[in-house]
């Protein structure tokens, strides 16, 4: 039998490069809680319903979910995103408004594999449910794009565009059909059908023929409301005001049908277009309703941890060191002084490692470098029965020996 691996679309994120993941998902977490954000773990599979509300007609929703039925008949998918599954917890829970919430998660999309495209990928998401006031917009956006700047990410370009209230879409989509249908001859043999029934969808289409159709098309921010207007114009002196530069892009309309007033993307032009996105999101202020709450309205992004580290490294930022060991303990004088000295260093809150299988001094220094230690504590039968240990900076060569009791102490002193 042919040996198994991950499944296609999906990979193993391993040491060192998960030491990134660690301190990306670290970072994040510190933003956020310092902005007053709280982590919110959702289980992995929700009722099928609770997805489906995010877009009938969208491809996620038609196409790309996971969808399973349990042992009793029920209906489930995997996340395929982070949002609806917060709302679900908002409609259930009801915490107080505004509810400011976090996430890093994975989202599973069957999608067509290919670089920086996964069928599993992984999220920093932050939603923020209860609140219309535009200046909560400019927040969340900020802390995104203070994110990006904190990994020090330079070539990154924010686009914005505002999608108006529900009451505005209705009008604008008869006005965007209409054009469409004028134009049909000209769209892309694929998005016709997709110009029938989702005309909003062919929107952002990257296929050349619709971009040619759609770049004189009714515009939705010319057909919104006067309050979604004003609520636009004040999201856009906030990101003015905090110096986030922006780029108003009137086609941007994202994948789900749940958006409402300010949406916004991320793009990374170190990265190869296709796949340029590292982030989206925008205002969901119909969403927690059409879930079966009550009218509340939210806003929040989710960033796509693969394509930030890939974006990194395009960018040559955010070098993580895998350096985890400080001190490793070298013991040829049976194993129970490195047994006993690793715990006590660790419990002294010192990162220590050690070789195991009785391996020569030899094998085990070579063990110490590798884990990239400043310090080996040596034991061999001398130090043993001296009570002793000898104490080698790895870097300099230098060695000394102290009294076994006062290592830690020693070990202390030398790395502060
Ligand atoms: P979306 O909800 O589609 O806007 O996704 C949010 C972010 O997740 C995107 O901006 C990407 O950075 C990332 N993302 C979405 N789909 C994938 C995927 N299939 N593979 C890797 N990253 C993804």
């Amino acid at each position: 039998m042919a040996s198994p691996k991950a499944p296609i679309g999906t990979r193993d994120i391993l040491p060192p490069e998960s030491s990134r993941w660690e301190a990306l998902i670290a970072t994040f977490a510190q933003l956020m809680g310092g902005a007053g954000y709280g982590l919110v773990q959702s289980p992995a599979f929700e009722d099928l319903s609770v997805f489906q509300r995010i877009g009938e007609g969208t491809d996620l929703v038609r196409k790309e979910m996971y969808e399973f039925e349990d042992k009793s008949g029920r209906h489930l998918a995997l996340r395929p995103e982070g949002t609806a599954s917060i709302a679900r917890a908002f409609i259930q829970h009801r915490p107080t408004t505004p509810w400011k919430v976090w996430y890093a998660a994975p989202s599973f999309r069957y999608e067509r594999p290919q670089a920086g495209r996964y069928r599993q990928h992984h999220q920093l998401g932050a939603e923020a449910v209860g609140s219309l006031d535009p200046d909560l917009d400019v927040e969340v956006i900020a802390l995104a794009w203070d994110l990006f700047a904190s990994l020090g990410l330079r070539r990154v370009v924010l686009l914005v565009n505002t999608m108006g209230d529900p009451g505005d879409r209705e009008p604008y989509m008869e006005r965007l059909s209409a054009y469409l249908e004028k134009h049909r001859g000209d769209l892309a043999d694929e998005d016709r059908k997709k110009a029938a029934e989702h005309p909003l969808r062919v929107l952002d289409s990257n296929r050349a023929a619709t971009r040619d159709v759609v770049r004189d098309a009714p515009r939705l921010p010319d057909h919104v409301s006067g309050d979604a207007v004003a609520h636009f114009e004040r999201v856009q002196a906030g990101l003015g005001a905090l110096e986030i530069p922006f780029v108003i892009e009137p086609l941007l309309v994202r994948g789900l049908d749940y958006y409402t007033r300010t949406t916004f993307e991320l793009q990374a032009s170190a990265l190869d277009t296709a796949q340029d996105a590292i982030g989206g999101g925008g205002r969901y202020d119909g969403l927690v309703e059409a879930l079966g709450g009550p009218p509340t309205p939210g806003i929040g992004f989710a960033l796509g941890i693969e394509r930030i580290l890939l974006a990194c490294n395009a960018e040559d930022t955010f070098g993580v060191s895998d350096t985890s060991v400080e001190v490793f303990v070298v013991d040829v004088a049976g194993g129970e002084s490195a047994r006993d000295l690793v715990a006590e260093l660790r419990r002294g809150g010192i990162a220590a490692d050690r070789a195991f299988d009785q391996r020569s001094m030899k094998a085990q220094m070579k063990s110490a470098d590798r884990a990239g230690a400043r310090l080996a504590l040596i034991v061999g039968p001398d130090e043993l029965s001296s009570g002793t240990v000898t104490v080698r900076d790895l870097e300099g060569g230098d060695q000394e020996v102290v009294a076994r009791a006062d290592a830690l102490d020693r070990v202390r002193k030398t790395l502060s």
